[in-house]
């Protein structure tokens, strides 16, 4: 990928926010925590031992990561894995994130197959976090209706592909979320586009790739100085994939009344908003 594939940085009108913001007449404008309008995101698959010193470049910086790991890999391929006893506090901070059980290239896989593959998945990561799992990675980066299906019927929300984002605003369908770029695409070229960009909308720049590469093809430099030029920045929401798709569901759970005139926050977190540019909050209505 270079860089001359993001075309100029327009509003699609097919953006999820558009459409929803649509009701509000244009004069509210949804915005992260903070009224922050961008967010920066790393996804990585598939949990091999590079990722130690990934996430302890990640907490130098600020930096947030989602890791995709196939959970029964813990037992059935551990050389070179992530244990099981250190998920916990290793990727403490970070999310864990689903990426089929077994790493199956489940387009291939009948609906049943699908099933068992994405049940034992959540299920193992409930037993090993303590908690459901938010979101997925495809394996092979493919999927297909089906695969989709099967993740929303476990509630999971988003899901990313190994596809190319056109640019910076929200994906129109988070089971189907790009990337904008590998690590090893150009990526401080692409960071200094993103710390450039003004975001009229809500915007994230999502960064990809399995740690092993990282030091197979000596990168660590690469990777951390990307980190240092994007860290602290004051317009940046250091998000996990999660906290971002589970945040847009939150405002799209937003309703109004009085002709308009009230907000109803049916979501369990704060949701930020801009009122004719003043900086608002609405508090979940239960
Ligand atoms: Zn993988």
């Amino acid at each position: 990928m270079t860089l001359l594939c993001l075309p100029d940085l327009k509003y699609k009108e097919n953006n999820i926010m558009y459409n929803f913001e649509k009701k509000f007449n244009g004069t509210v404008k949804f915005t992260y925590p903070d009224w922050k309008m961008k967010a920066l995101a790393f996804s990585y698959d598939d949990a091999n031992i590079a990722d130690r010193r990934l996430v302890e470049i990640f907490n130098r910086y600020g930096m947030k990561g989602t890791f995709h790991i196939p959970s029964a890999w813990l037992k059935t391929k551990p050389e070179n894995r992530i244990t099981e006893a250190e998920i916990n506090t290793l990727y403490n901070g970070h999310e864990v994130s689903g990426h089929g059980a077994n790493h199956l290239n489940m387009a291939q896989l009948a609906k049943d197959k699908i099933a068992q593959e994405v049940a034992e998945d959540c299920r193992e990561w409930q037993r090993i976090l303590g908690h459901k799992l938010t979101g997925y990675s495809y394996p092979y980066g493919a999927y297909s209706n089906e695969v989709i299906e099967v993740l929303k019927a476990n509630n999971l929300i988003y899901s990313r592909t190994v596809e190319h984002a056109e640019d910076f605003y929200l994906p129109e369908d988070f089971m189907k979320w790009h990337p904008h770029a590998h690590h090893r695409d150009n990526i401080a070229e692409l960071g200094i586009k993103f710390l450039d960009f003004k975001a009229e909308k809500l915007s994230v720049l999502l960064i990809w790739g399995h740690s092993y590469e990282i030091p197979r093809e000596n990168h660590w430099e690469l990777i951390e100085d990307f980190c240092a030029q994007m860290a602290n920045k004051e317009d940046i929401f250091y998000a996990a994939m999660g906290d971002i798709a589970r945040y847009v569901n939150s405002i799209s759970k937003i309703t109004t009344a009085d002709n308009g005139k009230t907000l109803i926050n049916n979501s369990d977190e704060t949701v930020y908003y801009l009122l004719d540019g003043q900086k608002c909050v609405i508090e979940p209505a239960g």
